[in-house]
């Protein structure tokens, strides 16, 4: 993947445990710590009943593609090379839905990805020890 697509995270002090998980190849989850409803985007209040008591939990990796973009042309010729390129919201299991990412797709899997497919995710490391998460279709044995 160009490096153009390999971004570095922006953190701040609600998502950086979120990060520091990918970067150990871990997917964590924020939910409340009072009534237990997760939260995406992390954030320090729960928006249902407003607690200040925010926890993580390892979540399974996996999940389904809830919707589906794929870049056939590219916008920036510096990402021609990865064409074509899916990017996906993926619904986490085990987390009611409530966790939606966006995300790529791994390579070879945008030509043939759909919605409702399920998918496991991986971590893209970064120069500077950060990780992306990207997901992968999970009946592809070659990602
Ligand atoms: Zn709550």
């Amino acid at each position: 993947m160009s490096a153009r697509l390999r971004t570095p995270p922006l953190t701040d002090p609600d998502s950086a445990a979120f990060w520091e998980g990918c970067a150990a190849g871990v997917l964590l989850g924020q939910r409340c710590g009072d009534c237990g409803a997760w939260r995406w985007p992390p954030r320090e209040h729960c928006p249902r009943c407003h607690a200040a008591a925010p926890v993580w939990e390892r979540l399974a990796g996996t999940g389904r593609i809830a919707g589906l973009a794929v870049v056939h042309r590219p916008l920036d010729p510096t990402i021609a090379d990865e064409l074509p390129l899916a990017v996906a919201h993926i619904e986490l299991d085990g987390t009611e839905a409530a966790i939606v990412l966006t995300s790529t797709l791994g390579t070879g899997d945008a030509g043939r990805a759909r919605v409702g497919d399920a998918v496991a995710v991986g971590f893209l490391p970064l120069p500077d020890g950060a990780a992306l998460p990207t997901f992968t279709l999970i009946d592809n044995p070659e990602e």
